[in-house]
This record gives C-alpha cells, structure tokens and sequence, in this order.
C-alpha cells in the first residue's frame, strides 16, 4: 500500500479520501485555495499546502502546482476525486510523466471516454446497446437536417466533449435543430474548449440507471449493481438510489454485464461508471464516468465495499480481493445532495456562514460531509454541503429513514435544499419507485 498519497481536491470528496486513507494507515497531502485555509478538510490532512487564489483555474485546476507539492511532499500517488481535474487526460499523463501514480484509469481511457462521440462507437464495437442516433460529428446544418430526419424527432444536440449536464439541448423541428447547433457549439467552445456536436434521439420518458464498475491491473473486472439517478433537476442528479426500484437480478446481470464489456475493451483500470437511459425494458449506453462518483456511497451501503479502498489498492497493483460472485446486494440505499441553495429562487446557490448545524445521525444513516457549525461556504466552488445517505432492510424502510433523517437535519445561516427533498420524499410516486428523469417537472415540485 502507499506511504502517502496527495488528495486534488476539496470539501467533502477530499475528506471522504482521507477517511479511507486514514483506515489503510496511509499519509495524506491536502491541497486548497486561498479561499479553503480555513476548510475541514485541509486540517483533517497530515500536511496541507495553499496553491493559489480562490479561483479553480488558479489553484484547484493548476496541474503543475499539484504535480509539484506531490513531488516535493514525496506523495507516490494523487486521487482526484470527482470534479476538478478528475477526468483531465492531460493531469493523469502530467502525473505518468512525473512518476506519480493517478488513481484512476489511464490517460488514453480518459481521454478516449472524455469525448462522448468515441466512447460511444467504443461501445457500438463492444456490442453495447447505444441511444439510436448517428455517432458522427455535425459539420453542417443540411446534413444535420437530414441526419435528424432519418433518426425522427424529438433529438437531442448533445456537445461531444459535455459534462455536468452543460452541453445538450433538446428539439423538436430542423428550425430548432439549427438554431441549436450553433448554440450548443458556442457553449461547448467557451465550457469545454472544444465545440465538436452531435445528435441523438431524445428519449421521451427514460430512467437514467448506472453501473458501477471496479477493475484492477491484472484483467480482473467486476459490476457492483446498479444505481437509479432520475431524480435530477436541468439533467443534473439530486436523489439517487442503489438498486433501481425497477431492477430484477436478470436486468441487473444483463446490464452489469453489458458494461464489463464495455470496460474490458476499452481496458479499464480503477473504480468507473457505465451510465445508461432505460425505457420501456430496453437500455441504452450514454456515457462513461472515469472517476470515482459522488453518489458512490449508495453503493458502498448496499455491497460493503470501500470503494475508495479499493481505488488506492488497485492503483498500486494489488488484485481485486473477490469476485462477481461474492458480489451482493443487501437491501436499499438513498442518498439525497443536500446543497446551500435556494429552491424557491430556481435553486440560485446561497453561499455564506452556517451560524447553526447538526447533522441526522442514528441507526442507517451516513453523512458525509466538509462543513461545521460556523463554516463560511465560498462562492468560488459548487454549493454542496454535503452528502445525506441512508440504509434501510428493504427500500421502504429506507424512504422511511430518510425523510426521519431529513427531519433531523439543521442547518441555519444558508437557505438549503432539504425541505425540497423532504417534498420529493413524501410524493406517492416516489414511494411506488414510478421515477423518470422527469419527475420534479411532472410532479410539480418546487410549487409543492
Ligand atoms: P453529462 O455528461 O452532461 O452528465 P449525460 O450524457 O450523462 O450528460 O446526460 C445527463 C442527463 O441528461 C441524463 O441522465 C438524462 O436525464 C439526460 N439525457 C441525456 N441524453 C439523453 C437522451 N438522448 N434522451 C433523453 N434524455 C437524455
């Protein structure tokens, strides 16, 4: 096992790393912002170094200045966490170059994932099943029209290189066809520096369900279930769960199974995400997440498996420590984000001091969390304070102990996100598991 490892990131990812270090006897390096000296999880680390001002460019998202505390600490590995430089090729083949180990895929994987055009003909080749469309990046409006045509509307202009549900626009005629493409190209150009589009069907009514995939170095590579994620607001997750209320063991063999496949092929190392739509008893591949997710925790509830753990002991070599068969799936897990923001005011952030704060506790309940009582949130980063995850034996005592949990929940000083969830909680079709990524549209939640 390594001796030390730096942490590339903040807030609650960074202290979720830390914890598993902390278990496996590992050192750890924090790095933060001038706008973070003050951040838990800088003082949770055995050593922390400040790389810059409060803005990412400038610290979080500066490679060379993480490279060089990792190589002047003596940190034989960096975990990027989520976010951040999590899925950028360039900082894991900085950090190859630089001897220290990325834990995470390779860059060429990375890379390679990073652009939702090739991942998916990576997958056509594996045989997975992909959202109907056409694979090819759009150079102009009259074949787009005609592309469009031959897939059937509604499409979906999605931005090659999108992420955090930045990039993808949904429409209905050739005119907002056009009109979308120049749109989505100039987001793509100035987001992620790159403005190559392409079109695919837009799925009505679909669930979004993911695979959770961990493999090691010797060509060992295992699912560990799935996780449904439709509870989303503007194609961003809010709710997740581990199982799908809709998944049968049969589905979740075909699917787990299905993105194996895509994960051998490509030669996947480390923890990943296959994501899928479902909808109507079909399932289609979306993308390929190359990075540990934020909603890993449902997961971890429902196998018992660290899977940060086994990030850090694949990372250094070691082999899976179980097979698929030893893989189970002990009753049902939620999680809800719970964010400083306003869902009054179309969930603007409210960044600033958390003058009270207790945290849920009691039997099933994890938090996991970067704040405290008295913590100023910064406006530079995303707004989460952090992540409500509850265990239940079956899924109905786990919605019972989340809205319990939910109820315990004080946070004061920031407008948050809970009594949003508390909403969503207690609507009959979320109880019945009747979800698509629809649902707070459908259910008219925020007037609730
Ligand atoms: P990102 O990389 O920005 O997260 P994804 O491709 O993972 O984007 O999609 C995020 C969400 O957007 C999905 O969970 C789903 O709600 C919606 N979405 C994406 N593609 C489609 C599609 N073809 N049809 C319907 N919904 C889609």
């Amino acid at each position: 096992m390594f001796k030390k490892i730096l942490i590339a990131n903040r807030g609650e990812i960074a202290i979720r790393v830390m914890r598993a270090c902390k278990e496996l006897g590992v050192s750890t390096v924090a790095v933060y912002s001038e706008a973070d000296s003050n951040a838990l999880f800088a003082k949770y680390a055995d050593e922390a170094y400040c790389i810059g001002p409060p803005p990412s460019s400038r610290s979080y998202l500066n490679i060379d200045s993480i490279i060089d505390v990792a190589r002047k600490t003596g940190a034989e590995a960096i975990h990027p966490g989520y976010g951040f430089l999590s899925e950028n090729a360039k900082f894991a083949s900085a950090c190859e170059k630089a001897g220290i180990i990325f834990i995470g895929p390779s860059s060429e994987v990375i890379e390679k994932m990073g652009s939702k055009i090739t991942a998916r003909s990576a997958m056509i080749e594996a045989g997975v099943p992909v959202v109907p469309g056409d694979g090819r990046a759009i150079e102009d409006d009259a074949t787009a029209i005609e592309i469009g045509e031959s897939i059937g509307y509604p499409l979906m202009v999605k931005a090659s290189a999108g992420g955090g549900g930045i990039g993808m626009k949904v429409v209905y005629t050739p005119e907002e066809l056009t009109r979308a493409l120049s749109s989505i190209r100039n987001v793509a150009a100035s987001t992620f520096g790159d403005s190559t589009v392409f079109i695919e069907k837009y799925l009505e009514e679909p669930r979004h369900i993911e695979i959770q995939i961990l493999a090691d170095s010797q060509g060992n590579c295992l699912y560990l279930g799935d996780r449904e994620c439709s509870i989303q607001r503007r194609h961003q997750k809010l709710i997740e769960e581990a199982p799908s209320p809709i998944m049968t063991p049969e589905l979740r063999r075909d699917m787990g199974e299905a993105a194996v496949k895509a994960a051998k092929k490509i030669g996947y190392v480390n923890a990943g995400t296959v994501e899928f739509l479902y909808s109507k008893g079909d399932y289609y591949f979306l993308e390929v997440n190359t990075r540990l997710q934020v909603e890993h925790g449902v997961t971890e509830l429902v196998t018992g498996i660290d899977i940060v753990k086994q990030q850090l002991r694949v990372a250094c070599g070691e082999k899976l420590p179980f097979t698929q068969d030893d893989i189970e799936i002990r009753g049902s897990a939620i999680e809800c984000r719970i964010n400083a923001e306003d869902p009054l005011n179309d969930f603007a952030p409210s960044p600033g001091k958390i003058r009270r704060y207790r945290s849920a506790g009691g039997p099933g309940v994890r938090v996991d969390s970067g704040v405290h009582m008295g913590y100023v949130i910064p406006p530079f980063y995303d707004s989460m304070i952090s992540k409500l995850c509850v265990w239940g034996s079956d899924r109905e005592e786990a919605i019972a102990r989340m809205k319990r949990a939910l109820y315990e929940y004080v946070v004061v000083g920031v407008k948050t996100n809970i009594p949003f969830h508390r909403t969503v909680l207690s609507i009959d079709a979320f109880a019945k598991g009747d979800l698509t990524t629809h649902f707070i549209d459908d259910h008219d939640v925020l007037s609730a």
